[in-house]
């Protein structure tokens, strides 16, 4: 393909962007396909002749969209939001084109200059203090894995790297709250701590980590011999969003040597927002904080902003610099990929960059403000209606709440609440998902999408409702 030929196929590409931008609200959010009915339409060997593109954006439009979920749907209510925007995608496109590999300041000096700039631009929005530094990681999985490797060298004073766990005398245990992510236990285990010492401490009434919960059990460790290396608060869960208590928890934290990573993956973002703000007090005491862009702030996946309070600790655990990859900048620069796993790193920084500059940070926060304010419509109305029931606090943009009409037993509510969800989602016209809080199945409703309007709530709420009529019928005949 010659550069003439790229900018044909690249012009029809755009115009389809732009239109399914227009009229992604008009397909079916969640696609109506069955396992195995995309595979059974792509030829099972390669091709050994090349294919004009047209044959392959057909392909594309004709086999794939219709197998696709629509994040960007504003019918979309489930997990939490993957957004993109415009000058995210536009960002995205630059990149593919210049396809650098971004793993030193010597392999593209700007990737990884424009990375500290925005990161630190991130860091003043979110409210994070100087001295703080941040580098862009793909996933909030990946920066806990590194949060924990982190923790696990300086609680081993580097041993555990050095020389093998097996070398470290004292056990090591890691502490979240029951309702934490899965990506703590992922990482516990992947980071050699062992899934026995991930201690699950209990929540309260809101869902949150009680610290004295917290202190018996790290009071207990030290008693046993075991060594407390990391402690991971969630300031929203993705169940329900609850808000773990970082000062108390930060406070233990420095009483027990343990290091302290906060787990915001969806909620950070709502961190630029003053009035917010005040829902993650204590933060700035932790030794590291996870946070995505890539789910409430605009760009599309993968980006994940990472801060850090001791590089050094970072450069510690991950350094590694083959004689292949020095140059003669390193003393004065940052390698970022001496930040974490990864070797080789996309230039994430620029879609980043083109999203905070297109819509300012005033522009960002109206976004997040909009979210939270038509959530809370949702659950005045949740609240409102006697056959229903809020099942969590709804501080940032998720609803958990429960259909409960009376006199069923808990194992009968669960069921209709599965059947009401179904019902809900059958339509396709938009899509929430479940959880279960406290052992009892809920909905969750989550408003995050960037072109989710009021109508599309009230919407939801209407069908929320007609589901509960048809369901009601289906099991009342
Ligand atoms: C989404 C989420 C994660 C995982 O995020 P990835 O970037 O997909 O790894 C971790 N923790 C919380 C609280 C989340 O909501």
């Amino acid at each position: 393909m010659d550069p003439e030929e790229f900018r044909r196929h690249a012009h029809a590409l755009v115009d389809w962007m732009a239109d399914y931008q227009r009229d992604v609200g008009s397909l079916p959010i969640t696609p109506a396909v069955a396992p195995g009915d995309v595979r059974r339409q792509v030829p099972h060997a390669p091709p050994d002749d090349g294919e004009p593109f047209e044959t392959l954006f057909a392909d594309f439009r004709r086999v794939i969209v219709p197998g696709m979920t629509h994040w960007n749907h504003p019918g979309w209510f489930a997990y939490f939001p993957g957004n993109n925007s415009p000058p995210s995608i536009l960002g995205e496109m630059l990149t593919a084109a210049i396809g650098a590999q971004c793993m030193s300041w010597a392999t593209s000096p700007a990737a990884t200059e424009l990375e500290q700039v925005v990161m630190d631009w991130l860091r003043q929005m979110i409210g994070l203090p100087a001295g703080y530094v941040g580098v862009l990681q793909d996933t909030a999985s990946t920066a806990t894995l590194v949060a924990l490797l982190t923790a696990r060298e300086r609680a081993t004073d580097g041993v555990a790297g050095a020389r093998g766990l097996g070398a470290v005398a004292t056990p090591l245990a890691v502490y979240a709250s029951r309702e934490a992510h899965s990506s703590i236990d992922k990482a516990v285990k992947l980071a050699g701590y062992g899934l026995d010492m991930l201690r699950h401490i209990e929540v309260d009434e809101r869902y949150a980590l009680r610290p004295e919960a917290l202190a018996r059990a790290l009071e207990a460790d030290r008693a046993a011999g075991v060594r407390p290396a990391c402690v991971v608060a969630s300031v929203g869960t993705t169940s329900s969003t609850a808000i773990d208590p970082l000062r108390p928890i930060a406070e233990l934290c420095r009483r027990y040597g343990a290091w302290l990573h906060v787990d915001a993956a969806y909620a950070g973002a709502a961190a630029i927002v003053p009035e917010l703000r005040p829902l993650f007090d204590g933060m700035e005491e932790a030794d590291s904080v996870v946070f995505n862009p890539h789910k409430w702030l605009l760009t599309n996946f993968d980006c994940t902003a990472y801060f850090v309070r001791d590089p050094a600790a970072l450069l510690g655990t991950f350094q590694a610099t083959p004689e292949y990859l020095r140059t003669t900048y390193d003393a004065d620069v940052v390698n970022f990929r001496d930040w974490g796993i990864q070797l080789g790193r996309r230039f994430r920084a620029l879609k980043l960059w083109f999203v905070i500059r297109h819509y300012g940070v005033e522009g960002l926060r109206a976004v997040i403000r909009r979210h939270v304010a038509m959530a809370r419509e949702f659950a005045s109305w949740v609240e409102a209606d006697p056959d229903f029931e809020l099942a969590a606090p709804v501080p940032f943009g998720l609803v958990c709440f429960r259909w409960k009409p009376v006199g069923r037993s808990e194992a009968a509510l669960d069921a209709l609440n599965a059947r009401l969800l179904a019902a809900i989602n059958g339509g396709r016209e938009r899509f929430l998902t479940h959880t279960r809080l406290g052992g009892r199945y809920v909905l969750r409703l989550v408003v995050g999408q960037r072109t989710t309007e009021r109508e599309h709530v009230a919407a939801a709420w209407e069908s929320v409702r007609e589901g509960v009529r048809g369901v009601g019928e289906a099991v009342s005949s």
